[in-house]
């Protein structure tokens, strides 16, 4: 466990080309997607004082769900491998065989997996669902979907105590908001503004989602002294919706990563990037601005396409 108690500092990287130049602005981003090779970007940050939790409750086992391609599901097999706790993944919708590249590397990691008929899937919150959970594989701690819950926005708040230059705009993508809570949670400074880009189609939903993360979050940190920092989310780079894709986006990315040697993936990095260039272009940000933008990681489910042009 002694992991995750270790501090995690990742770099802040400088990203110059055309675009940024003709707008003014210094763009960074935050490399998560180095804290490490499988616990991944945002996913070590929202899993740290879970894991720390579990622990200190005396908890054996590690419960999740997901999809069958969620970076979530990866990071919790690879995270329970390298803590010694036994991991179940309950993953929606029916086997597929041969399995993917993600469940494939859960299931090396030693975590066992079990389907969820989708109508099972929508009731995953239920008492009387988790009850039945604790009868068939006995006692376990609960990670909810995608990882969000108070203690992963505590975690994700220690994105910003490493970052150690002033800035105007703060980005990250957004699945469920738990990273965004994180960053809204852990802002100090009310001239910044937190910006997230949502990778569902109707993102406006978020809000509320996230809201109540930061209720969940004063809770548990009644002495934190953050949570007044002026949010939104972007929801018009959804590309379709979850997961989707199109010819214009996987464009951009083979753009970028041609022109700035970093990797990104399709279904989050991909599209904030995308839509931060997009805002830029347009002259959304004064010039002279800095705009820190999160690489929050998952590039476990990169499209292997993107690498043919
Ligand atoms: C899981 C994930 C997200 C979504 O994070 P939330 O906290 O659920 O909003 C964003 N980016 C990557 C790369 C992810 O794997």
């Amino acid at each position: 466990m002694q992991i995750w108690n270790e501090p995690v500092s990742t770099p802040l990287q400088l990203i110059r080309d055309e675009i940024t130049e003709k707008a003014g602005i210094a763009l960074y981003l935050k490399r998560e997607d180095l804290i490490h090779l499988q616990v991944s970007g945002n996913k070590w940050r929202k899993l740290k004082y879970n894991l720390l939790e579990a622990s200190k409750q005396g908890k054996h086992t590690l419960l999740t769900f997901g999809g069958a391609f969620s970076n979530h599901i990866y990071a919790v097999a690879a995270a329970g491998k390298i803590s010694g706790f036994r991991t179940i993944g309950l993953i929606r919708g029916e086997e597929h065989m041969p399995l993917n590249h993600t469940l494939a590397f859960a299931i090396e990691s030693g975590m066992q997996l079990h389907y969820i008929s989708r109508e099972q899937y929508r009731h995953k919150q239920e008492p009387a669902f988790l009850k039945g959970l604790q009868e068939k594989f006995g006692d376990y701690y609960l990670i909810p979907e995608g990882g969000s819950n108070a203690m992963a926005v505590k975690g994700c708040t220690e994105i910003i105590a490493d970052i150690y230059i002033s800035y105007d705009y703060l980005c990250c993508p957004c699945g469920t908001g738990g990273t965004l809570a994180g960053l809204i949670a852990g802002t100090t400074d009310t001239n910044q503004t937190i910006m997230g880009f949502s990778a569902l189609k109707g993102g406006t939903f978020l809000t509320g989602e996230i809201n109540e993360l930061l209720t969940a979050y004063r809770q548990l940190e009644p002495h934190h002294t953050g949570t007044t920092a002026s949010w939104f989310i972007q929801t018009d780079y959804h590309f379709g919706g979850y997961a989707k894709t199109t010819p214009v986006l996987l464009d951009f990315i083979r753009w970028f990563e041609h022109t700035h040697a970093i990797p990104l993936e399709q279904v989050y990095t991909g599209k904030m990037m995308f839509g931060l260039y997009d805002l830029m272009k347009k002259g959304y940000f004064k010039r002279g601005e800095t705009i820190i933008a999160v690489h929050t990681g998952g590039l476990q489910g990169r499209m292997p396409a993107l690498d043919a042009s």
